[in-house]
């Protein structure tokens, strides 16, 4: 194997699930796993499966058809609102997608008629983040709306935090999202089986001491993964945040300036120059650019310091020469490991797979 790896441990991804599964069921809320981030692999998607996730979720339709084509027979949710030029493929493909636009919700229903299948609706509402979701006064009529819709049938209700404004799920939003579940109800005459509170971000409010009101499910894809809190990338206590590791081969290494010379103007990427490292006398060049992930969100080993990154090139700083040819070893935060995954000049490397677990090879080139 040559070039850049990305490994993903199960094992960890196991731990996590299992873990969270077991303190999110103590409160009544249950877990939908989310494979976005790795491109709809079929390994992760089994490793959640078997950890005790009852569903899945995936933004895009391309890594549904994967999950499905990896052998993954378990519901899938599709996040991200469906294209009118996807529909078709979703009613196949997905068991539920989240909607808030009645021009789609109504070429869903067509498409599911016309399959004869009963396509699975959540509804999201937007609660101040200003990413998708129905104004919560439109939020009745909407869902009346699906009601009357044939081969839909209105699930739930949803909301989405902390991705496009980073607005922190509280008190007063998940407890307004309650309410909006009770009143859907009322208004409707129908009970919601879902009602799902939000993303990797509401695991502290789901934990805390806080009522969990209606809110029975959360969509996790950052805390399983990576057992992080994306609020604030810190851990989440007795998870372990070793799930994905970029790995790539030492270039150069020897014993050079801190400061530039010449004159200087922006970067490749126009970017005003970087402030002068005084991380150490040896600078080590890795194998590994912007290409293959996000330099910025790679933590580097002890003693090292990553000071800049091109297309093909990660630039360190460090006491001591690495000898050229052996590799190095980065832990990957959620953007890093988005890139990776999305990068075909990555290899992929599943590890820790419990015996039995997964359905896929253990390498996979995607
Ligand atoms: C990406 C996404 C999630 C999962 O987010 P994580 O932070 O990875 O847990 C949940 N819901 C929606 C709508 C998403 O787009």
């Amino acid at each position: 194997m040559s070039g850049a790896r990305l490994e993903i441990r199960l094992d960890a991804i196991s731990h996590n699930t299992t873990t969270m599964v077991r303190r999110l069921g103590e409160r009544g809320i249950s877990v939908t796993a989310v494979t976005k981030a790795t491109s709809g692999s079929p390994a992760v998607a089994a490793t959640f499966l078997a950890a005790g996730a009852g569903a899945l979720a995936e933004s895009r339709l391309p890594n549904v058809r994967r999950l499905r084509r990896g052998g993954i027979r378990a519901p899938v949710t599709l996040l991200r609102t469906p294209m009118l030029s996807e529909v078709d493929g979703i009613v196949e493909h997905c068991d539920i997608s989240c909607n808030t636009e009645p021009e789609v919700l109504a070429a869903l229903s067509l498409a599911a008629v016309a399959a004869d299948r009963v396509h699975g609706v959540v509804l999201m509402v937007e609660l101040g983040d200003l990413r998708e979701g129905i104004m919560p006064n439109d939020l009745c009529a909407v869902a009346a709306g699906v009601c009357d819709l044939p081969g839909l049938s209105l699930r739930g209700i949803g909301a989405n935090l902390a991705c496009s404004s980073g607005v922190v799920p509280d008190e007063a939003n998940m407890a307004e999202l309650s309410a909006l579940a009770g009143r859907v109800e009322h208004t409707g005459g129908l009970e919601l089986e879902i009602v799902s509170g939000g993303n990797s971000a509401n695991v502290s409010w789901a934990l805390g001491p806080a009522r969990v009101g209606r809110i029975n499910d959360l969509r996790l894809g950052e805390a399983l993964l990576l057992g992080c809190d994306p609020l604030d990338r810190t851990p989440i206590p007795g998870l372990r945040t070793d799930g994905a590791t970029v790995v790539a081969e030492v270039i150069e290494s020897g014993l050079k300036p801190t400061t530039p010379w010449g004159t200087r103007g922006a970067n490749a990427f126009g970017e005003p120059p970087a402030a002068v490292s005084a991380a150490g006398p040896v600078q080590t060049i890795v194998a590994l650019g912007r290409q293959d992930t996000d330099p910025g969100d790679l933590a580097p080993p002890e003693g090292i310091e990553i000071v800049a990154s091109s297309s093909d090139h990660l630039v360190l700083r460090g006491a001591h020469p690495v000898p050229v040819g052996s590799e190095m070893s980065f832990s990957a935060g959620y953007s890093a490991v988005l890139r990776a995954m999305t990068s075909p000049t990555v290899t992929k490397v599943y590890l820790g797979a419990e015996p039995g677990a997964a359905p896929t090879p253990a390498r996979s080139a995607r």
